[in-house]
């Protein structure tokens, strides 16, 4: 049996984080005002003050995690290593110099390492937010860390 990935599934109903750098909030406000509807039908997360902004500008619910320049990234990739965050929105800020830049790398690795669905522009989101498999489960393949620390530990 090949046993180098696990099965794992996104259920019907996503756990959405949702970050913005500050040149991008503004974007990242209008969007969640415009898929309101939708986005009220999943669990939602965010970085400190994205997730203020959202809720002050949509009444939306979204768990705050720290500002992002003070490890609300890092806290989000830990979420997606624990299985708790599946499914990110994160509009970053190409043209301005971020001090946390390493965190922000730190998470798109994270999300390729587990295969999380990840859009980093307002053109990718509306792709992804209308997709059909937004309503549905979806089953993906994740490389299978304990088989990974079993063969460290043979061949170390
Ligand atoms: P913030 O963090 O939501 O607290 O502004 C976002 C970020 O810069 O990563």
């Amino acid at each position: 049996m090949n046993d180098e990935f696990i099965s794992l599934t996104i259920g019907q109903q996503k756990n959405i984080a949702l970050i913005a750098h500050d040149g991008k909030k503004k974007e990242m406000l209008d969007w969640c005002d415009w898929n309101k509807e939708i986005l009220s039908k999943h669990f939602l997360y965010g970085t400190g003050t994205t997730a203020r902004m959202i809720t002050d500008r949509t009444n939306l619910p979204v768990r705050a995690y720290n500002s992002g320049p003070l490890g609300g990234d890092q806290q989000v990739g830990a979420k997606i290593v624990e299985g708790v965050i599946d499914f990110i929105v994160f509009f970053s800020d190409p043209l301005t110099a971020q001090p946390h830049d390493t965190d922000v790398k730190a998470l798109l690795r994270i999300a390729l390492v587990y295969d999380i669905p990840i859009a980093t522009n307002r053109a990718s989101a509306d792709f992804m937010i209308t997709s059909p498999l937004m309503n549905e489960e979806y089953e993906h393949q994740v490389i299978n860390f304990n088989r990974t620390v079993e063969q460290r530990l043979k061949s170390l």
